[in-house]
């Protein structure tokens, strides 16, 4: 393995430091500094912009981004046990590196940097699809961030990029299709982490489109989704029943046929539907 700097690898950092990896904490690490480089280079040019890392763990993926020519970067990490192996990437990078201790759905990094800023992270699958939804889903857009760049697990990034009429197609696939430009830009399988999951991963990597694709109040449009694909085999009629009264006339006046079932109902008749709904 080719050193991409002067820090010592990442097995003598997790010796030196006892970082035997936590279940609780979802702590799967990227010990091979190619591959955190490769994963950094799908983010693009990161010279001229500022990326927000979260659960950076012993600092693969933060060692990746620096190295690739990140301008700054914003680390935020849960567990305290990880600090002393983050300060000597901070060492070796004067400047470059904010370490922020603390959970990422609570904190709010925005005073830290300048704008254009990226997301990147390897995070814990539950909380990635809950930080997901809430980058996706602000009121007004474009939003704080120009691009995320996120492993999933391999089945989460399918619903992301899904097409209508495919079994993937969901919540996920809408809010992501909706404002982003998402694409898989790279397979994992287990035997890249340590320790190994027990299921592959993918890297998803998401352009901020400069407007929805399709006016809608993201508020509605979450609301009208969750529904409908909460119990994605009935008809929208039965499915959406109790969202709004005479819902019948809002599937009408959306184009959509009251029997229809939600995953074969693309994006644009989502939104004219949340758009009817909002004005009722
Ligand atoms: N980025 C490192 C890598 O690729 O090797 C670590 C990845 S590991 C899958 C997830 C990391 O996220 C762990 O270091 C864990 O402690 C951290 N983490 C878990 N939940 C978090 C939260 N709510 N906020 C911030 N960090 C969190």
């Amino acid at each position: 393995m080719s050193a991409i700097d002067d820090l010592p690898p990442l097995r003598d950092v997790i010796n030196t430091f006892e970082l035997r990896a936590r279940k609780s904490l979802g702590q799967n690490f990227l010990l091979d500094l190619n591959l955190t480089s490769r994963i950094a280079r799908i983010a693009g040019d990161l010279s001229q912009t500022d990326v927000i890392e979260v659960g950076p763990g012993p600092g693969g993926l933060t060692r990746g981004l620096l190295a690739e020519g990140a301008r700054k970067v914003l680390a935020i990490e849960k567990d305290a046990r990880c600090l002393p192996a983050l300060a000597q990437i901070a060492r070796a990078y004067p400047g470059r590196l904010e370490v922020i201790e603390g959970d990422a759905l609570k904190i709010d990094p925005l005073a830290h940097l300048t704008p254009p800023i990226a997301i990147c992270a390897n995070l814990p699958y539950n909380v990635g699809t809950e930080l997901l939804v809430r980058w996706l889903t602000p009121k007004d857009w474009p939003p704080f961030w120009s691009s995320l760049t996120l492993m999933f697990q391999k089945e989460v990034a399918e619903r992301i990029v899904a097409e209508p009429g495919s079994k993937a197609y969901g919540r996920l696939a809408i809010l992501s299709q909706w404002r982003t430009e998402p694409r898989i830009a790279l397979h994992l399988p287990p035997e890249a982490f340590t320790p190994a999951p027990k299921v592959s991963s993918a890297v998803v990597h998401f352009t901020a489109l400069p407007e929805p694709r399709f006016p809608a109040d993201p508020a509605v449009l979450e609301r009208v989704v969750a529904k409908a694909f909460n119990q994605r085999r009935k008809m929208l009629r039965a499915a959406l029943k109790g969202l709004v009264p005479d819902v019948e006339d809002h599937l009408l006046a959306a184009g959509i046929a009251p029997t229809e079932r939600a995953e074969r109902v693309p994006l644009e008749q989502f939104c004219a539907l949340a758009r009817s709904i909002a004005g009722a």
